[in-house]
């Protein structure tokens, strides 16, 4: 049984980036890889300090670092369509 929903995240250019498998409300900061869906993006198999890019525009969607354990992006808040949950 989970709450989680899965919500689209895109570029600023409109581009879809990734499905995500969100818990929780508020504002999308960081993504965990093991949430990550329909990755168009190849974030889900980038190493710690990768900087993955929009395939569209080539705007960097966030760097990929550890958060609580996990390997997870953390958003380039700047480069990605708010997303309201
Ligand atoms: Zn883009």
């Amino acid at each position: 049984m989970s709450k989680d929903r899965i919500i689209k995240v895109e570029c600023q250019c409109g581009q879809l980036l990734f499905r995500y498998s969100k818990g929780g409300r508020g504002r999308l900061i960081k993504c965990y890889l093991d949430h990550i869906q329909d990755d168009g993006v190849g974030v889900v198999n980038a190493p710690l300090g990768a900087r993955p890019a929009c395939p569209d525009c080539g705007k960097a969607i966030g760097i990929v670092q550890m958060v609580r354990g996990r390997p997870a992006l953390k958003l380039n808040q700047g480069a990605i369509q708010k997303i309201s949950t």
